[in-house]
């Protein structure tokens, strides 16, 4: 069998993703590779592929043992033989696979990191033939990377233990250059294709909002997505546990992960999300490395993460199906101090030396200002992380939420004077700084009994704002605050005028900002695959229901029966026969087998129903 012959029978495609050809291609012919392709770009399939064709065995060393279950499971939906090891097997299971291992019965096996050195394991390895190990997420073995995993290492050993050294392919999303080279060093990789395919995902929208009432934001924006499956990322545990709670009060279909819950708890709440019995995942950034879910259709920060790559790796777990995906940001100025306080307790890892540490912390308050540059920037938000990541780009996508608004700058110079009189005014008038909600209210004129308790009606700026809309004034402030006109007592939320203001007070100097003028009433199409249209869409809810019902009574995710894209293609192709339904993407010869029968039956349901003259109305 060739290679596209296998893409079609197995895995249901006709075509290969970008970078997927040569390293299929590099892996047959028994070269290694150091793969970076985004999330969601298929690097799976690099080293599936091939492992169908190679004579030997092929082991995938991947962190996250939780979700091997599941990629054994899709694997073997699709017709090919695999299996897991890690320490959730019980010792007759793994007898088992053992034996089968040995006996040639798989072509596949998932292994645990931390199961290279096992002695079981190893001796077994001296007695079959290995063509090819493939590291998933590479980065971990890095210690200059995000997620160092130091069980990683083992990998280096288990290599040399070998009778004859394997084919060695690594992929990972995550590819600063120093990542990279450590990966190919680490791993001595020898002569490796090197493939980085684009970074970018156009299915993918982004955004980032500063709303004033965060919560209620997120709750609008959920419920505007409702019953789909979405992933909401909080800072802490403690704000995973209440947001979650709050949502699920409102009736959203929500659960949570962080790595302070019962291993059994935040499992069950893994598989609950997985298998679309929930709907939303609030977590900490505990959650997700190996998450394969492919109908992921929104992932909301609801703090700023503390550096782009962890940004857009958790923002990537959206749309991986193709299909267009929302990327929201929530952004507070307050996110920037729980960040650096983040940074400031983390990195104390005991194999650094003080340098190293150091070292480690400067760079990530480096990556911390490249984060918080892309929450406040009014250019192109892919440009901003394509940039980023190294990549040229043009200079707007139109279609992220900076390119659909329209930006207007203005001479903020009176109003900014008035604030800042204000702010010393009051100071002077009571002898100790007030708050920010305060100062508006006194530059709004408010008849409020405190205000006027204490003769703040009598001062000379009173009212004089009284014309701008509240929500104006404080992000007047915000923004006077960031510029180091003013700040504010930690401690009391008391304000103070800086010096630098006085050049401005004087009239010495003018400041101009730049505000979000409006959006556009109608986002632009969105690039990417478009879900069924509307003549469709009640024949691609009818076979999403099917889906559901097929997979309940498997017991597997919706997502292994088929992708929402696949889904998607079968709406729109309406297949009546057996051929027909191969045609579609996604479906391979094992699923057809499967499934064939009762999604053609569903379609024909709906054809008769509707008297097949759809799409006319
Ligand atoms: P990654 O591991 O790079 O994040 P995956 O391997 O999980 O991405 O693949 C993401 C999705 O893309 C999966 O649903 C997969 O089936 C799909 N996919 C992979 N290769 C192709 C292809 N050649 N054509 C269409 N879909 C593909
Ligand atoms: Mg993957
Ligand atoms: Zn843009």
């Amino acid at each position: 069998m060739e290679k596209y012959e296998v893409l079609k029978r197995y895995f249901g495609y006709r075509t290969f993703r970008a970078g997927q050809e040569e390293i299929v291609d590099a892996v047959l012919g028994g070269r290694d590779v150091c793969a970076i392709m985004p999330t969601g770009g298929g690097k799976s399939l690099c080293y599936q592929l091939p492992a169908l064709l190679l004579s030997g065995i092929t082991i995938v060393i991947s962190p996250l043992i939780s979700l091997m279950h599941d990629q054994v499971i899709a694997l073997k939906e699709m017709g090919i033989p695999a299996a897991y090891i890690n320490h959730t097997l019980t010792a007759p299971q793994l007898t088992r696979v053992c034996r089968n291992i040995g006996e040639g019965v798989y072509r596949i096996v998932y292994v645990a990191p931390e199961r290279l050195e096992t002695e079981q394991f190893l001796s077994l390895m001296q007695t079959v033939t290995v063509s090819l190990v493939a590291v998933d997420e590479a980065h971990c073995i890095s210690e200059w990377g995000q997620d160092f995993r130091p069980s990683y290492r083992h990998i280096v050993s288990f290599l040399q233990t070998l009778p004859y050294r394997p084919t060695v392919a690594a992929f990972t999303a995550t590819a600063t250059a120093r990542v990279r080279r450590d990966i190919i060093e680490t791993l001595a990789l020898d002569s490796p294709l090197c493939v980085t395919t684009g970074f970018d995902r156009p299915n993918l929208y982004f955004e980032v909002i500063s709303p004033r009432q965060k919560y209620d934001a997120l709750e609008a924006l959920v419920r505007a997505r409702a019953g789909k499956s979405g992933i909401v990322y909080c800072m802490t545990r403690k704000l995973t546990e209440s947001v979650c709670e709050r949502l699920v009060s409102a009736g959203i279909a929500a659960t949570k992960y962080h790595a302070g819950l019962e291993d059994a708890e935040r499992h069950g709440n893994q598989e609950a999300f997985i298998r679309d019995e929930k709907t939303v995942m609030v977590a900490t950034n505990a959650f997700g490395m190996g998450i394969d879910k492919s109908n992921v259709s929104f992932v909301i920060h609801y703090n700023m993460p503390l550096s782009m790559e962890a940004y857009y790796q958790e923002a990537g777990r959206a749309g991986r199906d193709g299909e267009p995906a929302d990327c929201i940001l929530l952004y507070s100025p307050g996110d920037i101090v729980k960040a650096r306080t983040l940074i400031a307790l983390g990195e104390e890892a005991e194999t650094h030396t003080p340098e190293e540490t150091e070292l480690l912390l400067r760079q990530n308050y480096e990556r911390l200002e490249h984060m918080i540059a892309y929450c406040k920037t009014t250019a192109c938000l892919r440009g901003q992380i394509l940039s980023y990541f190294g990549q040229e780009h043009p200079e707007r996508c139109e279609s992220c939420g900076n390119c659909k608004t329209d930006y207007v700058e203005e001479d903020v110079t009176v109003e900014a004077q008035k604030i800042l009189s204000c702010i010393r005014r009051a100071k002077t008038h009571l002898g100790y700084p007030v708050g920010r909600l305060m100062i508006a209210k006194i530059l709004a004129g408010s008849k409020e009994q405190r205000l006027i308790a204490c003769g703040l009606d009598t001062i000379s700026t009173y009212g004089i704002m009284a014309e701008t809309p509240r929500e104006r004034v404080l992000d007047l402030m915000e923004r006077l605050e960031e510029l180091h006109y003013i700040s504010t007592d930690p401690e009391h939320g008391g304000v103070f005028v800086g010096v630098v203001a006085d050049a401005l007070l004087r009239g010495k100097e003018t400041l101009r900002m730049t505000f979000k003028y409006q959006h556009k009433p109608e986002r632009a199409k969105k690039k990417g695959k478009q879900t069924a249209d509307m003549a469709d869409a009640s024949l691609y809810e009818a076979l999403r229901q099917l889906r559901f019902t097929l997979a309940q009574k498997e017991g597997v995710p919706a997502y292994v029966v088929f992708s929402n894209s696949t889904l998607a293609d079968m709406a729109a192709r309406k297949p009546l026969t057996k051929e027909d339904f191969l045609l579609v993407s996604g479906v391979g010869e094992k699923k057809a087998k499967r499934y064939a029968d009762d999604f053609l039956e569903a379609i024909r349901a709906y054809e008769e129903k509707n008297g097949g003259n759809y799409g006319e109305a």
